[in-house]
């Protein structure tokens, strides 16, 4: 009998000690490192506390391994009920069920097309992706048996394509018998197109159902291509009705796709939508490290004053980072005289750059990176709402469209629902005296500006 409560967070590190021997780090350190210990009932139970439903999925799914690792610790047989911070006050005791894989043995080979160089191990994780991140690893864990589909939307240069990859190069090395396709809505829409022609669309809609992972990218391409969204529906019913796993990627969520049918748009939030933002100015770092990890290039020959840099201006778009870093390891064998690269080095490979960025930025792309921020639309930023949250990203927007684009108070009062000049003048004020006296204004408006000024 190991009851003792002062104990309980000794007993799980050594649990969890256990669980990592077992599992692959990166399932460890997304789903286990952070979790808790609840209780240990006298009839030989642990209860677990989890944060969310996705880790308690996780851990659903490999409750008989932690059992094995607790029982180990325990020197006795235990069992563990896993519980998320809603369902510990009212529920304890209750019998959560447990799942069986789903396999199907190897028929046909299709062409996967997973490229093996976008991983799980090369992703940097922070807060702007890691809902993502946990539940692209977790629909490659146990394919089809959490949310599905699953939709991941976030705009260009975000990770999107790399995840998808992610999840069918870690389904292939842990289950080698799945079969797995990744493809794009274009390729998709193609070969719906060519099948028709050979007449041959029931054996393709025939090798589709095969599949225990489809992978699609870019699905917003297929908005207005009629004949694809049948096919596409008719497959997608198939496999989600069958427990196989589909994971979605758009550049908007499912209901902003224009010229998609209804009944594709609620089959695609069916299951979960998780978005991708932009990365933060330390994870862009993390992410500028790992590509010159993978490019083998030694990060103590670039000032750090260098990747800050890139990552404040660079960061809106990863792909555009790295871009970025192309360019500037380009520039400093190329031209610079010296084996560092330095400030220097950097303002003249981005000289002609920065500026014409500057250019692009507008009425529109200022309200919109105010609405990203406070989880608004633009559309709410010009509505009469006076909820207090969107008030306030109107006044910033106002504030910030006076301070970077310098138009008139009138004007901009007619590109924000139509107000007037006096509102916009005591928005202005307003703002800038709270942004005097409240340090939470200067982070926000900085964090705004940074993404707004590097798109
Ligand atoms: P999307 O499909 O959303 O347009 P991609 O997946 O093609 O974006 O990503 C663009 C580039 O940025 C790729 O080279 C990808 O490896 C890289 N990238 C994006 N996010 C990350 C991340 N979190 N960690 C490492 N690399 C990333
Ligand atoms: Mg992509």
């Amino acid at each position: 009998m190991k009851q003792a409560n002062g104990h309980l967070n000794k007993i799980w590190r050594d649990i969890l000690i256990e669980i990592e021997k077992s599992v692959d780090s990166i399932v460890y350190n997304t789903y286990f490192k952070e979790s808790t210990i609840y209780k240990i009932t006298d009839n030989n139970k642990v209860l677990v506390k989890v944060d969310n439903n996705l880790q308690k999925m996780v851990f659903m799914e490999m409750i008989e391994l932690i059992a094995e690792k607790t029982s180990i610790v325990l020197e006795e047989q235990y069992k563990v009920e896993v519980y998320n911070k809603d369902e510990l006050d009212t529920l304890i005791g209750n019998q959560q069920e447990t799942n069986k894989f789903m396999t199907l043995p190897l028929e046909i080979d299709l062409s996967d097309n997973i490229q093996s160089q976008y991983n799980f191990d090369n992703f940097v994780v922070g807060d702007s992706n890691k809902e993502s991140h946990s539940a692209a690893l977790a629909s490659a864990l146990s394919p089809g048996h959490f949310y599905n589909p699953l939709f991941i939307f976030g705009n260009s240069g975000l990770g999107k394509t790399h995840l998808l990859h992610s999840i069918g190069n870690y389904a292939k090395k842990h289950k080698n018998d799945l079969k797995i396709m990744y493809i794009t809505s274009n390729d998709f829409i193609t070969r719906v197109v060519d099948s028709f022609k050979k007449n041959r669309i029931e054996e393709f809609k025939q090798d589709m159902y095969k599949l225990d992972i489809l992978l699609v990218d870019d699905i917003q391409f297929l908005a207005g291509k009629e004949k694809s969204h049948e096919i596409f529906f008719y497959i997608f019913n198939e496999l989600v009705n069958n427990k196989k796993q589909i994971v979605l990627t758009s550049d908007k969520h499912p209901t902003e796709i224009k010229g998609l049918e209804e009944r594709l748009i609620s089959r695609f939030y069916s299951g979960l939508s998780v978005g991708l933002d932009s990365p933060e100015f330390e994870v862009a770092k993390a992410i500028l490290d790992k590509k010159l990890e993978l490019q083998m290039i030694n990060p103590d020959n670039i000032d750090d004053e260098v990747l800050s840099y890139l990552a404040t201006h660079f960061s809106k778009d990863v792909r555009k980072l790295e871009g970025a870093l192309n360019r500037l390891i380009f520039y400093s064998i190329n031209f610079a005289d010296n084996d560092r690269i330095t400030m220097e080095v950097a303002t003249k490979a981005f000289h002609n750059q920065t500026s014409r960025e500057r250019d692009t930025l507008s009425v529109e792309s200022i309200k919109d990176s105010v609405a990203t921020y406070y989880g608004l639309t633009v559309r709410q930023i010009d509505s009469k709402n006076r909820t207090r949250i969107i008030v306030n990203a109107r006044h910033i927007s106002m504030y910030l469209i006076r301070k970077h684009l310098d138009i008139s108070f009138a004007k901009i009062g007619d590109e924000i629902g139509g107000r007037d000049h006096s509102t916009v003048v005591s928005a202005y004020d307003k703002i800038q005296k709270l942004l005097k006296k409240e340090a939470s204004y200067q982070i926000a408006i900085n964090e705004i500006e940074r993404k707004m000024l590097n798109q």
